[in-house]
């Protein structure tokens, strides 16, 4: 009888719930959750903010953990039967079908209509599916990839890893670029090192608080500027001085907020490319006083601006190679985390929401005498 956390409804606190452990259909799993994770995501769930959720929701889209038991057989992308015992993680996008026309003619198998999300799109009803839990359903056809990472250099990634690699090859960053990224949130601090590894000469961060700007330049960014103490002018004149006067060759808007969408046009360069990833949640349209002027800010520029809607498997996959690798983990093993445990969720939810932490992780058999740290 698993234990989990759970949104019972929009702008209610978490509470905790003894469930009913599952029924497995064939080829299917049940999942020891060591870690999952708390995003911003999970705030907007709190707040119903988001569109299509089924609450009550237990939420959490990327977990680690130990497959506790399997029904039939699970297999990996390459063919090969996993165990119990395993450490996996998988990715929580499901159910995306390779027989619509968004999958099968525009490729954009992240618009798939079909598409479930664990701990986001499927709710309570639907079974144990969010990782704020002490056991995660797989259900069939549910993709896991085994774990070589540490679980804990894997989360420092978590659900912001497939999501910046998405937005980096959107980017589609040449050798010696400069990069500019906006928010030092987890997606900004996760786009910032693999841009860097993608082949950026230097990558410029604006974002807040101090603490986050302190993890980006330890993720690798050349520069920093708080956006608390730089208006508009000020932080384009920034961007221009360590540019030739041009601007970024590409931005990566990560920050929530409609007004940075128009911000990353003005501070790329002419011809340049702006990438679009940090508008999950709608925020309305732009105020009036922005000033959006589609000549000046777009067409004279000649500017390639990308949308970034959510990722998929290859994506997922890829970065999990890449932070299971010694030679490049580095910048994500020395991020800072904060453990909670299944009762210090709503906890969680508010330090994430204020800035307080970088990367908050629910871990559901912490002992609930050990504090956060
Ligand atoms: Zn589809
Ligand atoms: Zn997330």
């Amino acid at each position: 009888m698993p234990l989990a956390a759970i949104i019972p409804a929009p702008n209610s606190p978490v509470e905790l719930r003894v469930l009913p452990a599952p029924d497995l259909e064939p080829d299917s799993a049940l999942l020891n959750v060591e870690l999952s994770e708390v995003c911003g995501t999970d705030v907007y769930l709190q707040q119903g903010r988001l569109e299509g959720v089924p609450y009550p929701l237990i939420p959490g889209h990327v977990s680690v953990g130990r497959l506790n038991k399997i029904r039939g057989e699970l297999l990996d992308v390459e063919g090969r039967a996993l165990s119990e015992g395993d450490r996996v993680t998988f990715l929580d996008v499901h159910r995306t079908c390779n027989a619509c026309w968004y999958c099968l003619v525009a490729k954009a198998t992240t618009r798939c209509p079909q598409r479930k999300v664990y701990g986001i799109t499927y709710g309570m009803n639907d079974g144990l599916c969010g990782g704020w839990a002490e056991q995660i359903y797989l259900k069939p056809g549910t993709r896991c990839i085994r774990l070589d990472a540490e679980p804990e250099t894997f989360m420092a990634g978590g659900c912001a890893l497939p999501t910046a690699l998405h937005a980096v090859e959107r980017g589609e960053i040449a050798f010696a670029d400069t990069v500019l990224v906006l928010g030092s949130g987890p997606v900004g601090i996760n786009s910032i090192i693999l841009s860097l590894l993608r082949g950026a000469l230097r990558v410029l961060c604006i974002g807040a608080p101090d603490q986050r700007l302190d993890a980006a330049l330890q993720a690798g960014a050349g520069d920093v500027l708080n956006i608390e103490t730089a208006d508009e002018c000020q932080r384009l004149e920034w961007v221009f001085e360590r540019t030739n006067g041009r601007g970024a060759d590409v931005t990566i808007e990560a920050t929530g907020d409609p007004v940075a969408v128009v911000q990353a046009m003005r501070f790329t360069r002419e011809a340049g490319r702006v990438v679009i990833v940090g508008q999950y949640t709608d925020h309305g349209p732009l105020p009036v006083e922005v000033g959006f002027n589609p000549h000046r800010d777009l067409n004279r520029k000649h500017l390639d601006v990308r949308g970034c809607w959510g990722s998929d498997f290859s994506h997922f996959y890829r970065g999990a190679l890449i932070i299971s690798d010694p030679l490049r983990s580095a910048s994500w093993a020395r991020m800072k985390l904060t453990r909670y445990n299944l009762t210090q969720a709503n906890e969680a939810l508010a330090d994430v929401a204020s800035g307080k932490v970088l990367k908050a992780l629910i871990q559901p058999n912490r002992p609930p005498e050990l504090q956060t740290a």
